[in-house]
């Protein structure tokens, strides 16, 4: 299947083309020109599947044979080697745990598939140099990215972080791995860091150097596994007869990759209702749905950091996936939260539905309590666990937070961080000199 760029549609591509360069070269990103509609009764038969069965089926449907089976079905299984749990909370919420991979937050699945597609590619391609993942993160991206290409052959990854700006378990998720790991503490903001991976990618010199790619939700590989989320929850509700008509999901959003995901779960047949946005004071998407104009602002810090997003990233695929405005905002409804909001709903929810909600997840729980109408059905993405911002947590409800083991092994690793200055000539030195020539730094 082709691959076309949301910029000029006459532009199109492989997958291979699509995964290995990210963006397409006039910018835009690439969206599948014929995405098959799944057959009624495989959807009900979801429900008797396990979450890998169902996952790789829908990958095939998806991919169109564009990976050989018997490498997608070793990549499907790979990547979700984890439980997705739906719960049922004591007042009746339905939450979907996006959180129990590797790093706790619900990238892992975005970014481990797209670790072993590109593995494949690579297995491919001998003659390939080595591949230097860029990522600018304010926490959850950096990680997931890092230990999805931990220790993978023919790949270093570049983690850029705001000094000061990410928190300690979330930090350490990413410096505490070392080998093919680097992570950059930049004295800047999180734009900065952003702005620093945006100007290698557009610099001739580095290019020509060095085979950069950018594992960031801007590639169609992180997209696609975030489809069978939503599938994944329908199932399990049909598995418990639950009516599902009128199905609602509430999406934490950020550069609204995992919305594009069900926008586009929902084109291959999946009964959705509608969905609901759900930012933080970073209110890019939502202000759009309420004016009609995309304006980019410079992000604010909040609770919730892995919402911090001035400019939406995926806001192309999104009005690629509907056509516009109109459509958008009958298939999605907006909100947006600022902190003190963010901590309300997470002591109400803790009082009142016995649930502990992270930052992340507060925001979509609270925008169904706003948004569901009598008779639906309402599944909120919960996409980090709350342990991962400990500190703030057990501040806001005034208990202990446990740290699971999986986090606990990182927090008490050695950490390997490289500090630099706030400037594209540092980064691109380091780069070009490599990060074993510039001795890492240890740090308490
Ligand atoms: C990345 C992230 C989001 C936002 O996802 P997008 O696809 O960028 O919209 C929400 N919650 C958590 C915990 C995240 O890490």
């Amino acid at each position: 299947m082709r691959y076309y760029s949301t910029s000029n549609p006459q532009h199109t591509a492989t997958l291979e083309q699509a995964v290995t360069t990210g963006l397409a070269p006039d910018g835009g990103l690439y969206l599948p020109e014929d995405l098959p509609r799944l057959p009624k009764a495989f959807l009900h038969n979801m429900s008797q599947m396990t979450m890998q069965e169902m996952a790789y089926a829908i990958a095939a449907y998806a991919l169109k044979g564009d990976v050989p089976t018997d490498v997608l079905h070793d990549i499907v299984f790979d990547a979700l080697d984890f439980e997705i749990p739906l719960v049922k909370t004591a007042k009746g919420n339905y939450i979907l745990e996006l959180f129990h991979g590797p790093t706790m937050a619900f990238k892992d699945v975005g970014t481990r598939f797209m670790a072993r597609l590109l593995k494949y590619y690579r297995m491919r391609h001998p003659e390939w140099r080595t591949l230097n993942v860029l990522v600018p993160t304010s926490g959850d991206t950096g990680s997931a990215v890092a230990n999805s290409f931990w220790k993978m052959p023919g790949v270093n990854v570049y983690v850029l972080y705001p000094r000061g700006a990410v928190g300690v378990i979330q930090r350490s998720q990413f410096a505490s791995l070392g080998g093919n790991v680097t992570a950059i503490e930049v004295n800047g903001s999180f734009d900065d860091c952003k702005t620093l991976v945006e100007r290698a990618f557009m610099d001739e010199d580095l290019n020509y150097n060095m085979r950069l790619t950018s594992a960031m939700s801007i590639n169609y590989a992180r997209i696609i596994p975030q489809m069978f989320y939503y599938f994944w929850a329908y199932a399990q509700l049909v598995k418990q007869q639950v009516k599902t008509d009128n199905l609602v999901f509430a999406v934490p959003c950020s550069n609204l990759g995992n919305l594009a995901s069900g926008l586009l779960a929902q084109q291959m047949g999946l009964p959705v209702k509608r969905f609901v946005s759900v930012e933080n004071q970073n209110n890019i998407f939502y202000n759009y749905v309420k004016t009609g104009v995309f304006t980019p602002k410079p992000t604010q810090y909040s609770i919730a950091p892995a919402l911090d997003a001035g400019c939406p990233n995926n806001f192309e695929r999104v009005l690629g996936l509907m056509g516009n405005h109109k459509n958008i905002c009958r298939n999605i409804h907006a909100y947006s939260y600022n902190d003190t909001q963010i901590i309300e709903t997470i002591k109400q929810a803790y009082r009142d539905d016995n649930y502990l909600l992270d930052p992340h997840s507060a925001v979509a729980y609270r925008a169904l309590q706003e948004d569901l109408q009598p008779g639906e059905i309402g599944v909120t993405l919960a996409t980090a666990h709350p342990a991962k911002l400990k500190t703030l947590m057990e501040r806001i409800i005034d208990e202990p937070v446990p740290l699971p083991d999986k986090l606990k092994k990182f927090v008490n690793g050695e950490m390997h961080i490289v500090k630099m200055p706030n400037g594209f000539t540092a980064f691109k030195r380091l780069l070009l000199e490599g990060h074993l020539a510039i001795p890492a730094q240890s740090f308490a």
